[in-house]
């Protein structure tokens, strides 16, 4: 279920603590009926064969981003490190905000990073709102238990009564009431008989307890919203607090990994399983939370509702926008899940927040493009090199290895003609020190052809350059005998310009400017970068095929992707992924 790994995995506290618990036999006693279900489906069921259970439960709010990536590398990983199962499971709780779309998105995302949900034949891909219907008995049987009740203070008065981090709350004049009463109302709640916000059910547990969690939590709040996947059926929904314990408990998760903000919240995860257990409604061992740190990455912002507002306001085409921090971003900026995958192998796992520099996600491509990308040449601001002794209308071929680490991939070849392509940036007439490229009166090598002297240039009308010219020395043809007989300083690329194909290649760059784009109390729109994309019509090697996802490396540029969505062999549309080293230190 989970794509070999690239090296051993380094040991962290999550893996320790799943060491313990099996070593312990923590879950060993686990029943699972191959479906979620409360202690009913449970009870009797078989001993899970899955040694341990994880899940990734995204909101499907969104697109998924790197952040996410994080989360599920741990989660999936972990599973497939300890053969055990990790659940897809979308937490569609909240009605407002979601929408199909995601999560066909999301489904998309998580297979393409390489993972899958199957254990055996189970599926493991679950819906949040497939439980409304366990959640509202188990709702019932905490308010029969005297655990919750209905409370008819508005959310005002709630917030309001919930005292500070200093002060106590003050009980709810409704608190006490009897459980028939709230058993009533909450049927009534259901029944679409009451507005929103005039009702909630809250659990009963301590208004003067340290942790304001703990103070008597909001259970259902009534919402008159259509569900993406329930329709109109249900009018209350679940807080995210109280229904994730339930979803990981219904799904006999053993290891819920969360990040660090919910730590405050796992005593109430823990009170809400422990009572569910007491009442009969769950089977023990019950699901465990635990905690890591979030992914921070420096010029990136990752809250969904932020990278919403880039799309819907167009400072982004879409959330597959190759400058976007989402997966679909990455995917089409040419990012490989390999090299997303070693990224969050190479961020490790820690209880520490700390921000990660965009740099190493960039060097984790290159370090998985390096060693497998086929090379070729791109000239991306084209100046015309006229060798001025090389016969008209005759060309002949070169050749260069399609991967300098790897021998056995071959070479390829492409033709050396009078007319070629160079970089404007590869000629200088008054070259500064230490310019080792063309200008009159030097030899440089154009990279697997021969040695050239540059002879001088033509100027337009405004002495802007229009054509290099130069002379071919003969016998330095590269890999021919003697070719290096000639010593040069400079090497540089090109393409025949009467074979080239041309291209359209956007070179992107960051997407905001300021490191911490989102930090404090910053507006995160005045960091976008102004520069992150530029547009240029370029000249590629011939014989290239530019099928929508080929990676390459442009010999001396970097690492390119041909856009999955615009690019085709007849048209190539080249996205720049990374240059080949960092330029922003
Ligand atoms: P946002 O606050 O932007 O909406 P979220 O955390 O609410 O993001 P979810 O869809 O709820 O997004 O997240 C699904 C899972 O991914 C959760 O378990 C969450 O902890 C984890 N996750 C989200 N962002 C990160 C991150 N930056 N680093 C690691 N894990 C993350
Ligand atoms: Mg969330």
């Amino acid at each position: 279920m989970t794509p070999p790994a690239t090296t051993t995995p380094t040991s962290n506290f999550l893996r320790t603590i799943i060491e313990n618990d099996l070593a312990a036999g923590r879950h060993a006693d686990k029943r699972w009926a191959g479906r979620p279900g409360p202690a009913s489906v449970q009870k009797d069921a078989p001993l899970d064969t899955a040694r341990i259970r994880t899940r990734f439960p995204p909101e499907p709010n969104g697109y998924l981003h790197i952040g996410h990536a994080k989360s599920i590398c741990i989660n999936f990983g972990m599973a497939g490190d300890y053969e055990g199962a990790c659940h897809l499971r979308f937490d569609d709780t909240n009605p407002e905000k979601e929408e199909e779309e995601y999560v066909r998105a999301i489904i998309e995302a998580v297979k393409w990073l390489g993972f899958d949900w199957k254990y055996k034949n189970e599926e493991n891909l679950y819906f949040a709102s497939d439980y409304f219907e366990y959640m509202y008995e188990f709702a019932q049987s905490l308010i029969r238990a005297g655990d919750a009740y209905v409370d008819e203070q508005s959310p005002e008065e709630i917030r309001a009564t919930r005292g500070t981090l200093t002060e106590k709350g003050t009980n709810s004049p409704w608190r006490d009431r009897p459980a028939e009463e709230s058993l009533a109302l909450l049927a009534e709640m259901r029944a679409g008989k009451h507005p929103d916000g005039s009702l909630a059910l809250r659990a009963k547990i301590d208004m003067g307890s340290p942790n304001i969690n703990m103070r008597d939590p909001v259970l259902y709040r009534i919402r008159h919203t259509a569900h993406h996947r329930t329709g109109t059926d249900w009018c209350i929904y679940p807080m995210y607090t109280w229904a994730h314990p339930v979803e990981d408990a219904l799904e006999g998760i053993t290891h819920s990994f969360c990040t660090l903000e919910f730590e405050d919240q796992r005593p109430f995860y823990d009170w809400i399983l422990n009572k569910l257990a007491d009442q009969g409604q769950l089977c023990r061992p019950l699901p465990q939370q635990y905690e890591f740190a979030r992914l921070n990455l420096s010029y990136v912002v990752t809250s969904k509702r932020k990278l919403l507002q880039l799309v819907q306001e167009g400072h982004v085409h879409g959330w597959d926008d190759p400058r976007m921090p989402t997966l679909a971003g990455l995917r089409r900026r040419g990012y490989t899940p390999e090299s997303i995958r070693l990224f969050c192998e190479r961020l490790g796992v820690s209880k520490a927040d700390s921000r990660i520099d965009y740099s190493v996600l960039e060097q984790a491509l290159r370090d998985d493009l390096d060693p497998k990308a086929e090379r070729r040449v791109a000239v991306l601001d084209p100046l015309k090199l006229v060798i001025t002794n090389y016969p008209e209308g005759q060309s002949e071929v070169c050749q260069a290895p399609r991967n300098p680490h790897d021998p056995d991939a071959g070479k390829r070849e492409f033709p050396f003609s009078r007319e070629l392509w160079i970089e404007r940036d590869d000629f200088r007439e008054d070259p500064p020190k230490k310019y080792f490229r063309l200008f009159p009166g030097n030899t440089v090598r154009l990279k697997y052809g021969y040695v050239v002297k540059c002879t001088g240039c033509v100027k337009d009308e405004h002495g802007e350059v229009v054509e290099v010219h130069a002379e071919y020395l003969p016998d330095t043809k590269s890999g021919t005998p003697g070719s290096d007989s000639v010593k040069v300083k400079g090497n540089i690329t090109w393409v025949s310009a009467q074979h080239a194909v041309a291209a359209e290649i956007r070179l992107y760059d960051r997407l905001f400017a300021d490191p911490h784009p989102d930090a404090g109390d910053k507006n995160f729109l005045e960091a976008l970068n102004p520069n992150s994309v530029q547009i240029v019509q370029g000249w590629l090697e011939p014989g290239i095929v530019a099928a929508p996802e080929s990676h390459w490396q442009f010999e001396r540029l970097g690492y390119f992707v041909a856009d999955r969505i615009d690019s085709s062999p007849e048209r190539p549309v080249i996205n720049r992924t990374a240059t080949l080293r960092d330029s922003w230190v």
